[in-house]
């Protein structure tokens, strides 16, 4: 089987670590199974769907390291979706609905109020030609329902009708049609909802697998018999747990909560990102993946958590730490280049500071300390910048290693009788300009002998 997964969503806001967490399942899912990936925005509804969130999701997809196959976009493609319906329509599947939202709301109310499910009643379906006519003269336009398969012949009477499919997250599951409305496909202005475009292109995509949010849980189930009534089978469904805020809310699109964009202005790494994304509610505790294969390899749907699972953002300083030191040179050399870390020392100065950074673009900072010199040493007391001065007279010659530092504060010890910090920090301070950061060992040979003793304060 060519497996071919697809994420859908909607271009009304920025992605966030949720939505991510559904991209990333379907990529690791592609990845594993040398698969396609499809991103298909979701954007029937042209009122709320903006192309400029479209170009956003996208670039924050790809910094994640998520590459689709393809791109398409929903909105081209309203002539499937038509045909569709006029099929639906000739098969007597879709049927014209008149009652205002105000009408169902009460209908509903009167359901509940006799302790019956509030599930829509099929009235549309016994209007008469003359009844339609007079509606329409009122001006009333029709939205379109999809008549669920649900009942033997007489749709005024369903029966309960079990849809069951084995869920790559949920395991066995089952929706009872008749414990639902018939789903509204067509608004009256003509729009189109989301169930059936999407049911119509994973068709037309050849989708295999469809990996989502269990949020869609009980749409599976509707969405299943519109495959069937399309002629065509369905693909394997997986519905994944929802990520929640650490204080157990629902993540939004529309609030911006935790954007991807929010986190890569962070400088939160993208495959600490990632990492949390799809490892958060899993079998295994929370570790920095540094390779999508890697991570494709950990993903196990199946022992998924099943009900909501908090992220917490906290979770990613301490993963982009891990990565960000143990990040081999080649990994970071381009992202290096674009703050200017380039030539010879530009490997000797990653090694040397990657295991002090909490951001990569501190390293820009680090770069000019050790290129440029410290920008500011007024922390230095006055009697340390005398132990300082005498300490650079004693630098040892040339050439330097990363033994040199050894060697030389040894030799300061001894003449000065100064040890641990009232020795190191005054000579941190006068080289850095900070109280701490990366080994002093590892930056001395990057500071060279006349680096070094230009700093002399
Ligand atoms: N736009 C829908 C969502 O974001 C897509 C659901 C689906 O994958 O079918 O929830």
């Amino acid at each position: 089987m060519n497996v071919a997964v697809r994420f859908a969503p909607s271009p009304t806001g920025l992605i966030h670590i949720g939505n991510a967490r559904t991209a990333l399942f379907n990529w690791l899912f592609a990845l594993r199974n040398d698969g396609r990936f499809v991103l298909r925005f979701d954007d029937t509804d042209c009122e709320r769907s903006k192309p400029e969130f479209a170009e956003a999701i996208e670039v924050d997809l790809r910094w994640l390291g998520v590459i689709p196959d393809t791109v398409e976009h929903q909105s081209a493609r309203f002539g499937l979706y038509d045909e569709a319906v006029e099929r639906l329509k000739a098969a007597g599947l879709l049927y014209a609905c008149y009652e205002t939202p105000e009408e169902l709301e009460l209908k509903r109310k009167v359901l509940l109020s006799r302790r019956l499910p509030p599930v829509y009643g099929r009235e549309a379906l016994t209007l008469s030609d003359a009844g339609r006519a007079r509606l329409e003269a009122e001006g009333r336009r029709p939205h379109w329902r999809f008549l669920l398969p649900n009942h033997d012949g007489d749709p005024s009477k369903p029966r309960k009708t079990l849809v069951a499919w084995d869920d790559l997250v949920r395991g066995r599951q089952s929706v009872d049609l008749a414990s639902l409305s018939d789903p509204v496909l067509v608004r009256e202005d003509g729009s189109y909802l989301y169930t059936l475009p999407s049911v119509v292109d994973d068709i037309a995509m050849a989708m295999t697998h469809v990996i989502r949010g269990d949020d869609h849980v009980t749409n599976t189930g509707a969405q299943i018999a519109l495959f069937r009534a399309l002629g065509a089978e369905p693909p394997v469904f997986g519905h994944h747990n929802l990520l929640t805020s650490a204080t157990g809310e629902g993540l939004s699109k529309r609030t911006g909560a935790l954007s991807i964009r929010g986190l890569r202005e962070q400088g939160m790494e993208p495959m600490a990102v990632a990492s949390l994304a799809v490892l958060t509610g899993g079998a295994d505790s929370i570790q920095a993946v540094a390779s999508m294969r890697e991570l494709a390899e950990r993903l196990d749907l199946a022992r998924t958590s099943r009900s909501s699972s908090k992220f917490d953002p906290i979770d990613l300083e301490r993963l982009t730490q891990d990565l960000l030191r143990d990040m081999p040179f080649a990994a970071a050399r381009e992202r290096l280049a674009a703050y200017g870390v380039t030539g010879e020392m530009a490997e000797p100065f990653w090694l040397a500071v990657r295991g002090n950074l909490s951001r990569l673009d501190e390293a820009a900072l680090w770069w000019r300390i050790v290129t440029e010199g410290p920008d500011d040493d007024s922390e230095l007391i006055e009697t340390d910048r005398a132990f300082v001065r005498a300490a650079l007279d004693a630098l040892p010659p040339e050439p330097w290693d990363a033994t040199t530092w050894k060697t030389w504060t040894d030799g300061l010890k001894q003449a000065t009788g100064r040890k641990g910090r009232a020795l190191y920090m005054p000579l941190r301070i006068a080289l850095t300009g900070r109280p701490s950061g990366p080994e002093l060992a590892d930056l001395l040979p990057l500071l060279g002998r006349e680096g070094t003793l230009a700093r002399r304060p």
